[in-house]
Formats: structure tokens, C-alpha cells, sequence
């Protein structure tokens, strides 16, 4: 049979090198799929010189785009929306965490991922659209609580929970008042977690922040003087005084009030040089136990930093309690 002079090459079914084997973002994007999810897409979809459907990753409305797609797609969300100029999440990334949680939360129970909403978890800096938690409820069924500092992020977050009542609810979103507060303030002295997680602030100044974003726009060859990142991100969601170590730094030191009501804390260090400085903070404050895990995308490496105060027994105490009744 005559090819139709349109037809478009087979989409390539192999795996990106790195992403994690339950991760559905670990294929080329199957465009002809999205675009049945979420027509909106085809007016930013271009061909490559392959003749391969595509966007153009340096088009932060074209990312946008995508971004609602997926999540359409693989997540069911509907009218997915981010205010002007914030961080848009780019989602195989937040799917990689997810699922290298499930594996921890696996390994306390004989390889077996506890899923459905009797799963607890706490994600800290939720941002304008609540990926984690988002992401953690389609796939395993748990329930979120999302905490966030910015007020436009947490009633984006929270628009979006109004637009999908499914996963409202299982997922609510909590203003935490105090940029330098963590637990305090948005947990209440009697909650019990599975799990917490955090993708920190990176930078450690609004000045970092921007100098990073020009570098970045060079390099995608954007006109100078044009300030806007494909992935967005207010300058104040992406930095904290001290950065991502302070950040952390200051999980874990809060994480330690806690550390009998949470099985397992955790988060995600973009910076290698900061692991062991960290590491040494979980020993000071006297942590059972603390893992690494390493998470690969392409070209960047991350990693994640798990720590519980519960020792190998209360562990195993804890999930016979919460999870196999
Ligand atoms: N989880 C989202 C956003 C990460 S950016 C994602 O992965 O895309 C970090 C977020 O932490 C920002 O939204 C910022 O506003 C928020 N934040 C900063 N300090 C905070 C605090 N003390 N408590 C809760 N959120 C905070």
C-alpha cells in the first residue's frame, strides 16, 4: 500500500536511559495519543527534521502546553492551569520520584508497594499545581496533604483541586504562613504520616535565581535581554536563604519533632556536594537510619536523601499498624 505522503515515521518505543521502569514518561511522547487527550496541543505541535511530531522545549507556552497534556493523558486532570510566570513541572522528573518512593515504602514491606489512601503522605512546597501529590494519587491511590508558602500558589493548587473533585478528595493543600517554618504552623500535633517529601527551593538568593535563568537562556540560544524560563518559576518559589542545603537542613532538623509520628522523610537533592554535608546533619540529629537513592534523566542526576528516627522494629511495627488491617 502507497504510504500517505503525510504519514508520520512509527513513534520509537525505547526506553530514555535513566527514567524509572514504572515511569510512563520513560518513551518518546506519543503525540498522536496526547492530541486525543488534549487537542489544545496540536497548535504547538512542529515537526522535527526526522519528520517526528515535537514541541519547541524553548517556548514556555509550548511547554505549558505539553505539561497540560500529560497530564490529561496519563493522570486525568482536568484544566490543568498555572498562574503567569510560574514554575511549570516538568513531569517525568515528578513521576521518577514518585515511583522511587513507592520502591522505599515497598522495601519496609516485603517488596510489596502499599497503595489506596490509608497512605499518608506530606509533600513540602507543593507549588502552583500540586504535582506530587497528584502524580502519588493516580498512580497508588494515596492521600496528600501539600503544604505552600506562596498565596497564589496555594490557591492555584487549590483551583485546580475544585476543577477534579476526584482527587480533592484525597489531596488537600495547606498554607504555611512562615517561609522558615517547615512542619510547624501547617501539621497538627496528632497527624500521622507514611511519608514526606520536598523538591527544595534550588537557589540561595533571588539574584542566583535570575543569574542561572539568563545563563540558561543563552544556552537555548534565546534573544539577550528576554528573562522568561521555558519551565517559568517566580523567583521566590525557586530560591530560600542558604538554598537547597539550608532547606533541607532545616527538614531535618524540624523532621527530628516528628520523627515518631512519620515512617519515612525524604528529599530531593539537586547538588551532589550538598549530600554529605546533609548526611552528616541526619547523624547529629540522631536519625535510625538515612538512604540515598539515585534517580538519572538524561544528561541530570538527582538523587534522593531518606531518613526515618524509627529503628528496623518500630518499622516493621508501624506497617503491620497502618497497613496490613
Ligand atoms: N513541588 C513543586 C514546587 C517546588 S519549588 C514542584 O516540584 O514543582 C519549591 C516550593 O516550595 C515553591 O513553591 C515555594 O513557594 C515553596 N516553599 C518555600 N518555602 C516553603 C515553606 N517553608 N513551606 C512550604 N512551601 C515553601
Amino acid at each position: 500500500m502507497k504510504k500517505a505522503a503525510n504519514a508520520l515515521p512509527k513513534p520509537d518505543l525505547t526506553p530514555k536511559p535513566g527514567l524509572h521502569p514504572r515511569n510512563p514518561h520513560r518513551f518518546r511522547y506519543d503525540f498522536a495519543a496526547l492530541l486525543k487527550s488534549a487537542p489544545e496541543l496540536n497548535n504547538y505541535v512542529i515537526l522535527n527534521p526526522k519528520g517526528e511530531q515535537t514541541i519547541n522545549f524553548s517556548s514556555a507556552k509550548a511547554v505549558k502546553a505539553l505539561n497540560s497534556a500529560l497530564l490529561a493523558h496519563f493522570y486525568r486532570v482536568k484544566d490543568w492551569d498555572i498562574p503567569e510566570g510560574y514554575l511549570c513541572p516538568p513531569i517525568p522528573g515528578r513521576a521518577d520520584y514518585i515511583h522511587t518512593l513507592a520502591d522505599v515504602l515497598a522495601e519496609t514491606h516485603n517488596g510489596i508497594i502499599p497503595k489506596g489512601a490509608r497512605v499518608k503522605a506530606l509533600d513540602i512546597g507543593t507549588g502552583s499545581s500540586a504535582i506530587y501529590p497528584i502524580i502519588g494519587n493516580r498512580e497508588y491511590g494515596w492521600s496528600f496533604v501539600g503544604t505552600e508558602f506562596d498565596v497564589n500558589a496555594v490557591a492555584s493548587a487549590q483551583a485546580l483541586l475544585e476543577h477534579n473533585t476526584d482527587l480533592a478528595k484525597r489531596i488537600e493543600v495547606r498554607h504555611q504562613r512562615f517561609k522558615e517554618s517547615i512542619f510547624r504552623g501547617v501539621v497538627q500535633d496528632n497527624e500521622v504520616y507514611d511519608v514526606t517529601l520536598c523538591n527544595p527551593p534550588f537557589y540561595s538568593s533571588a539574584k542566583e535565581a535570575q543569574s542561572a535563568n539568563q545563563r540558561k537562556n543563552r544556552n537555548l540560544k534565546r534573544p539577550t535581554g528576554k528573562s522568561k524560563r521555558n519551565f517559568g518559576g517566580q523567583d521566590h518559589e525557586l530560591w530560600f536563604p542558604g538554598g537547597e542545603r539550608a532547606f533541607v537542613e532545616k527538614i531535618i532538623v524540624e523532621s527530628k519533632a516528628m520523627g515518631e509520628r512519620c515512617l519515612w522523610f525524604s528529599a530531593l537533592i539537586s547538588n551532589q556536594d550538598h549530600l554529605t554535608k546533609l548526611e552528616h546533619v541526619l547523624e547529629e540529629n540522631g536519625v535510625a537510619t538515612h538512604q540515598v537513592k539515585t534517580m538519572a534523566q538524561g544528561q541530570k542526576t538527582s538523587r534522593l536523601l531518606i531518613w526515618s528516627f524509627l529503628d528496623e522494629t518500630a518499622r516493621q511495627q508501624w506497617v503491620k499498624r497502618r497497613w496490613e488491617v
